[in-house]
């Protein structure tokens, strides 16, 4: 996932994982070793949906072996069909789960102050093909879901958040992941809880749950029963029993970023052409600190991008370019930049800071001066 960096320097990167004491993870896999259970749900595997469930507040969970697959399987779950309105200013994975589920993504152009998916330009992208609408909470702030949920029945559509970004984010005291027909989570190694590679959806049924088990598991139901072309999504023991160390550490890892997020905030204030991200009005989780470098900035954003490289600074421009602007995406219709221009104007203009729990306040206050100073 990261670019190689300069020689001769500890880079610091954009993210790092919080890692629990490895003598921990050593007594996981003692037990995994003794019981000589390695995948298709497991202890680990059931215990990390239970403990899942409780810690998001949400009905069901179902682990994956990667967000990925969870965003391929949530799609083939609910049948769609046609044409899925989507957002360019995403990681790729987005629109490429529905090209390998034979669907068109339709590109509708973002806000540009939450960076998600703008509910009139998703209204006015509606044809009758349309069937569903995959939105991304994007750096873990909240789609404007009231709206989205509003279009979505008016119009018959499901709604398959990608929640890649907002693992344990709340709004008005309750999980983000209640809203729309599923959300898939990322538990890769570069997001706010993760089992190295791992992902789920999260479901409001049982019997949703039952078939998306069915279908990470190949379609098998029973010994001589296979009723779907399913994958192979499931998440091993290692992962899980991992995931269960790092669900006892997330909430002070939570803390922390916020800490971070928050002296970012202080020491980019009133630093000309700079704009930091909003003051979250829910209970972010801090998983990034996007900033905008404007026109009024003394340096265009490549080349800040290119100064902080050369002290040893691996920020990321997430998102950009936009999904819609690679080979496989730019000859659809939606995918011309007049169609996307406020997506378009962000992703020229974004850097993504350092962010994760162990990020020490001297290294934010040079990361903050190497900005202020240009
Ligand atoms: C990380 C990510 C994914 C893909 O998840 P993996 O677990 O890496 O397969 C999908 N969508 C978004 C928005 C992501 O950030």
């Amino acid at each position: 996932m990261h670019d190689t960096p300069p020689a001769g320097q500890h880079p610091l990167y954009v993210t790092q994982p919080d890692l629990p004491p490895l003598a921990d993870f050593v007594a996981s896999l003692e037990q995994i070793w003794d019981s000589k259970f390695l995948t298709n749900g497991g202890r680990f595997h059931q215990q990390l949906e239970a403990a899942l469930c409780d810690y998001l507040g949400v009905e069901h969970v179902a682990l994956f072996n990667n967000g990925t697959t969870a965003l391929l399987t949530a799609l083939q779950a609910l049948g769609i069909e046609g044409e899925v309105i989507t957002t360019p200013y995403s990681f790729v994975a987005t629109s490429h789960a529905l090209l390998w589920n034979r669907l068109q993504p339709v590109f509708a152009d973002i806000d540009p102050l939450t960076f998600n998916l703008d509910p009139d330009r998703i209204e006015a992208a509606i044809t009758p093909r349309t069937t569903a609408i995959m939105p991304v909470h994007c750096y873990g702030t909240p789609c404007d879901v009231e709206r989205i949920g509003a279009i979505a029945r008016k119009h018959g559509l499901k709604v398959i958040y990608d929640a890649a970004h907002a693992f344990g984010v709340r709004q008005d005291g309750r999980s983000i992941l209640r809203h729309g027909d599923l959300s898939v989570l990322s538990f890769h190694a570069t997001k706010v809880f993760t089992t190295f590679e791992g992902g789920a959806i999260v479901c409001h049924d049982a019997a949703t749950k039952a078939r998306i088990d069915q279908l990470k598991n190949f379609g098998i139901v029973d010994e001589t029963t296979v009723v779907a072309a399913g994958i192979n999504g499931k998440m091993n023991e290692v992962s899980a029993a991992f995931g269960l160390l790092q669900l006892g550490r997330v909430d002070a890892a939570l803390a922390r970023r916020r800490e971070v997020a928050a002296r970012y905030r202080r020491l980019l204030a009133g630093v000309k052409g700079i704009t930091p991200p909003a003051e979250p009005g829910h209970e972010a989780n801090h998983g990034y600190f996007p900033i905008l470098v404007g026109s009024s900035y003394p340096l265009d954003r490549d080349t800040l991008f290119q100064r902080l490289r050369e002290h040893g600074i691996v920020a990321r421009r997430y998102f950009h370019p936009l999904i819609s602007a690679f080979p496989m995406y730019r000859d659809l219709p939606s995918a011309a930049p007049e169609n996307l221009p406020q997506a378009a104007r962000v992703a020229s203009q974004v850097i993504c800071l350092p962010i994760f729990p162990a990020l020490a306040d001297e290294d934010i206050a040079r990361i903050a001066g190497l900005i202020a100073s240009a």
